[in-house]
């Protein structure tokens, strides 16, 4: 559990510092005060995956340098040791909030959340191709925001954004976490958007948790 509550408070850590930006991990754009346009758009269509595991793509890695996409496909390697372990798939079906299996602001039984990640259905695709496909950009914000949010996309399209103050502070296995956080908003699940004393047990935050925490079991 330490790793939980370790990979929990940084991203308190990382919303108290945005109280006036309420978008830390966001899922819109506009709040963290410099919306990148997408100058590549993300359009490759994944192969699907077959065997029954889920496969993470890197579909664009827009703006990043040779040493920041290592960084990435580190970090893509260990969402993908994760997610196909067991460990995870116990860790989803037993997810506990007060004392119920179930995760807060979706309607979806745990079974289904875990099936809805291995199904990896993006909801701009609707493609249930067990590949998580993967349109990343990495932009500097202004200096007066450079702590503003950790990343931050649009729902129902494929772009994400990550800030490059915290990408670079970040390793691995953080990197992942918050990128599973991002992409579980591209299968349709959200938060509240304030810090509530709830949020942590929604999917994007539970599960990105769940990454850090298994990261090294997975190994
Ligand atoms: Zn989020």
């Amino acid at each position: 559990m330490t790793q939980f509550y370790k990979v929990t408070a940084l991203m308190i850590a990382v919303l108290a510092v945005s109280s006036s930006d309420a978008l830390a991990f966001g899922r819109s754009s506009g709040g963290g005060g410099s919306t990148v346009p997408s100058t590549h758009p993300c359009s490759v269509a994944p192969r699907a995956q077959t065997d029954g595991t889920v496969r993470f793509e890197l579909s664009a890695m827009n703006q990043f340098t040779e040493s920041q996409k290592e960084k990435l496909r580190e970090a893509a390697a260990v969402a993908e040791r994760v997610i196909n372990s067991d460990e995870f798939r116990d860790k989803v079906i037993n997810f506990t909030y007060n004392g119920e299996k179930h995760f807060v602001s979706t309607d979806l039984s745990n079974e289904q959340v875990y099936d809805t990640l291995l199904a990896a259905k993006e909801t701009y695709t609707g493609n249930t191709d067990s590949v998580a496909q993967l349109c990343l950009n990495i932009y500097t914000p202004p200096f007066y925001k450079k702590w503003s949010v950790v990343g931050y996309t649009t729902p129902g399209q494929p772009d994400i954004y990550m800030n490059s103050y915290y990408f670079n502070s970040f390793d691995a296995t953080e990197v992942a976490g918050n990128m599973v956080h991002e992409w579980t908003h591209k299968l349709g699940f959200d938060h509240d958007y304030n810090r509530t004393a709830r949020r942590p047990y929604s999917v994007p935050y539970a599960i990105g948790a769940m990454v850090g925490e298994l990261a090294d079991l997975a190994h």
